[in-house]
């Protein structure tokens, strides 16, 4: 086999992809060798700015030097420990999150979908030690169109049939209930009920905003009926709405916090489980792990990518240009379009028909979207895009929405 040395054209790697890769996405065919802020570059020179920021994963801007100059500093001291001994770099991080966000105390793990597991683990054991749920009883509640992640316990309680589809049997103690609707959460409740996990805003969805007062409602019934509201907040925090986490926006405080994707600001996969000593206290050395969780290569980035986060003024900045892009979005005029919505700089374009092709058009003006759920363009570009680059993007738009 000829070594791959210089780059190949797009439709080559294309190529191999399909060949010799799973084929369980459906990307555009842009093949993007290098990226800076919000732009990213082709194998063949050309340029686009990308507006999903990795599902953002890259709130902070692609290679963000801050970032980037601690991967390297940290990778040449130690990179793994495991957590049977301790490493310089996590305890700082618990503390940083805990001045923070408020929260007592964190539990690291790497993946997204790893930290809902980790808090479904949680929610059960302080049901069973805490609350003093009947052992194996726990329930758990969930929201329809609801994004948690891929394992098994976690599309156990997905409503997309094709999450689901040949991947059976299926982890029990999950009742669904329809988003936004708080009078079901009451109905739904139980003895027996550990936790109401919920997005604040549905990403994966849509970019769907609940009714106004909707999580406060939650957080009050949650707490009058001894049930934990858990936020997966891996798409919607750090800063990605304009608030450092979406919860904010109605003045809660969720009893768990689950954190991922910007959390490391795409250099490295770090999610965390966050709560009261209370909630986090339910575990025992060996209850639970990860050989990766919690190790120093990835708290140092994480750590960085946090301060930039905030001395960079992203969430400020997310705030402020978020409402200028839907102010600018709203604008748009055709027979296609059925709404615009968004909270931040995370705007859902939604048509009356398949956004494929509109996400396909958007590539060909120099703009990378992607679809979700058919028929919604998400606009969720990294936190560090300008006005002008937002006018650049939106002209584009334009063109090819009204076309
Ligand atoms: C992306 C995402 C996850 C899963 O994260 P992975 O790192 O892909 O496992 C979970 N919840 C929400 C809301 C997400 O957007």
């Amino acid at each position: 086999m000829p070594a791959i040395a210089e780059q190949l054209p797009t439709q080559s790697y294309v190529e191999l992809e399909n060949a010799y890769g799973a084929h369980n996405y459906h990307p555009l065919d842009v093949v993007i060798e290098r990226a800076e802020g919000v732009w990213v570059y082709d194998v063949e020179g050309k340029r686009y700015l990308d507006c999903l920021a990795s599902y953002s994963a890259v709130n902070q801007g692609h290679c963000h030097p801050r970032i980037l100059q601690t991967l390297v500093e940290q990778a040449h001291k130690v990179t793994l420990t495991s957590r049977a001994f301790r490493n310089d770099q996590l305890p700082l991080l618990y503390k940083e999150l805990h001045d923070l966000t408020g929260y007592d105390m964190a539990l690291p793990m790497n993946s997204g979908a790893e930290a809902v597991e980790t808090a479904v683990k949680t929610a059960r054991k302080w049901g069973y030690t805490v609350k003093g749920v009947p052992e194996c009883h726990s329930e758990i509640i969930v929201c329809a169109n609801n994004f948690h992640g891929r394992t098994i316990t976690i599309i156990s309680f997905s409503t997309d049939e094709q999450y689901r589809r040949g991947f059976g049997p299926f982890t029990p103690g999950f009742k669904i209930i329809p988003y936004g609707d708080s009078r079901a959460l009451i109905g739904a409740i139980t003895s027996n009920t550990c936790a109401f996990l919920v997005e604040p805003i549905q990403g994966e969805a849509g970019i769907i905003i609940p009714p106004d007062g909707f999580l406060r409602e939650a957080a009050d019934i949650c707490r009058r009926n001894r049930v934990l509201l858990i936020a997966d907040e891996i798409q919607s925090g750090l800063g990605r709405t304009g608030k450092l986490f979406a919860y904010m926006h109605e003045g809660i405080h969720p009893d768990v916090l689950i954190i991922g994707k910007a959390l490391a600001g795409g250099f490295y996969p770090v999610s965390a489980v966050l709560a009261s000593k209370e909630i986090l206290g339910v575990y025992q050395p060996g209850d639970h792990g990860s050989t990766f969780g919690g190790n120093p290569l990835g708290c140092a980035v994480a750590r960085t990518a946090l301060r930039v986060l905030i001395e960079e003024k992203m969430v400020e900045r997310s705030a402020e240009l978020g409402a200028y892009f839907l102010d600018r979005l709203r604008t748009l005029r055709s027979s296609d379009l059925r709404e615009v919505h968004g909270r931040g700089l995370w705007i859902g374009i939604e048509m009356n028909s398949p956004a494929r092709p509109y996400c396909e058009a958007l590539k060909q003006e120099g703009i990378l979207c992607k679809e979700t759920h058919d028929r919604v363009i998400r606009i969720a570009p990294p936190l560090v895009i300008t006005r002008e680059e937002i006018d650049w993007a939106f002209d584009r738009i334009k063109k090819v929405i009204e076309k």
